[in-house]
């Protein structure tokens, strides 16, 4: 018989082992404290959505409508679904659906995971994961400056620097249309400059032009028409209200004239937060205003302003802060040995995890428990702080060994327990001994 073929992962979708989830669960844990601090309450909704909301959403034109999204018919039944290749259409899709905004404005957050086909690279996948918040029925400056604030409050707790804000503003569909027409004439006079990409877009989609990575279209694409300078009072005061709020929080920023979003329906306030620290993929966080959105799907006129945040990136960059300092993966590791004393260690792991605590408990092969010293060796590494050892002695005389792993000077000391009071004894040392900071999070270099 030949051997099976080995069965892998799609290209462009990773495995989250165990030895990476602490700094993912430390990512969202942190994200999710602050955006509670902060009003957002969290949002679910579907992975898979029909084909027509995203092209509606996201815009034809887009590089993730044009070649990056995942969308098939169902076979069952012939619906055409795409899985969701980002967070906002399904999010706004809801709010309209469930008539959400009825009673005032909402603050909103998700997270889960996006498709896109696109070329796997390092900080680019098929399938990746995003934070984000969605805020709305907010009109005013203040609602974009919060958006922005509580990124930075998140990058300050996760201890992460060198991470930058950059700003923009690509004002009102009227003032982007005046724009439009002298950014063609600009191009059109530079034809000889543009690449073959550049070109299919100069009357589709020419702002996005000003987003390209070509090297040799930089300085051409330094010199155009810039939308800023073509924004309406309006705009102009809604850019300046986000500034002057950034501003009187020591929010440093810089504005950058070509920074635009490749969706149809954003408007106003666009920011990138970027890094250097990951090569060529180095924003971790995009956002910006999309206040025609809604209305647009027949929904009633509501504005909104949004952000995404690439998960992955950003576990990548706290990857080089080193490893999070995190009590180990229980708090008690039982050791047994004997038929009776195994039963005895389940009864009593039991009860410790009703009094809150982490337990995990070492586990037969058919050939029995294995040595004290092999269990104890397991207890160590398991990172608990104590180790309850029940024995035929200790069955026999109704007690537990409780010896704790984690003594101050490294030290373990050993305690003969009455079998009852082992739950009140681990919780008395647990609590004593405890000194958490729930603030910052620390990391081990
Ligand atoms: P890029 O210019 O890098 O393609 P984008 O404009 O397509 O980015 P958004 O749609 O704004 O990205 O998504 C928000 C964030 O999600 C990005 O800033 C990035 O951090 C992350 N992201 C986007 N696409 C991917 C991907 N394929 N793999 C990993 N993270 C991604
Ligand atoms: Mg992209």
């Amino acid at each position: 018989m030949s051997k099976p073929e080995k069965i892998v992962a799609i290209k462009g979708m990773n495995d989250i082992l165990p030895a990476d989830a602490p700094l993912w669960e430390l990512f969202e844990n942190t994200a999710e404290t602050i955006l509670k601090s902060y009003g957002y309450q969290k949002i679910v909704t579907p992975i898979v959505e029909e084909t027509g909301l995203f092209k509606r959403a996201i815009g034809a034109v887009t590089d993730i409508v044009e070649k990056e999204m995942y969308s098939f018919t169902d076979s069952m039944n012939g619906d055409e679904l795409t899985l969701r290749p980002e967070g906002t259409a399904g999010v706004v899709r809801a709010v309209i659906e469930h008539n959400m905004v009825y009673d005032g404005p909402k603050r909103l957050w998700y997270k889960g995971p996006m498709f896109r086909h696109e070329r796997p690279q390092r900080g680019r996948y098929r399938q990746f994961f995003q934070f984000g918040a969605e805020a709305v029925g907010f009109t005013g400056p203040d609602i974009d400056a919060e958006l922005i604030m509580l990124c930075r409050r998140l990058w300050d707790d996760l201890g992460l620097q060198n991470v930058r804000l950059e700003l923009n503003s690509i004002g009102n569909a009227e003032e982007r249309l005046r724009h439009r027409a002298d950014l063609i004439a600009y191009f059109e006079s530079h034809a000889d400059i543009l690449d073959a990409e550049a070109q299919r877009r100069l009357h589709s989609n020419p702002l996005r032009i000003l987003d390209t990575k070509n090297p040799a279209m930089q300085e051409m694409v330094n010199g155009a028409p810039q939308l800023l300078s073509y924004l309406g009072e309006e705009s102009r005061a809604h850019f300046e209200g986000v500034k002057r709020l950034l501003d009187r929080n020591n929010v440093q920023f810089t504005v950058n004239p070509r920074l635009v979003r490749g969706l149809d329906y954003y408007n106003r306030t666009v920011f990138e937060w970027v890094t250097e620290e990951l090569g060529s993929q180095g924003t971790i966080c995009a956002g910006g205003r999309y206040d025609p959105l809604i209305e647009t799907f027949g929904g009633k006129a509501t504005p909104g302003v949004g952000f995404a945040m690439g998960i992955e990136r950003i576990i990548e960059l706290m990857k080089g802060l080193g490893e999070p300092a995190q009590p180990g993966q229980c708090d008690v590791y039982m050791v047994h040995q004997g038929e009776e004393a195994q039963v005895q260690a389940f009864i009593l792991a039991e009860r410790l995890r009703d009094a809150g605590l982490d337990v995990v408990l070492h586990c037969a092969t058919p050939t029995g428990a294995g040595s004290f010293k092999s269990q104890m060796k397991k207890a160590d590494g398991s990172g608990a702080s104590f180790a309850v050892i029940l024995g035929e002695d200790e069955v026999a005389n109704n007690v537990a060994a409780v010896k704790s792993l984690r003594g101050e000077s490294g030290e373990q000391q050993q305690a003969t327990v009455a079998f009852d009071a082992v739950v009140d004894h681990i919780v008395d040392a647990i609590v004593g001994g405890h000194d958490h900071d729930h603030d910052h999070v620390h990391y081990h270099p």
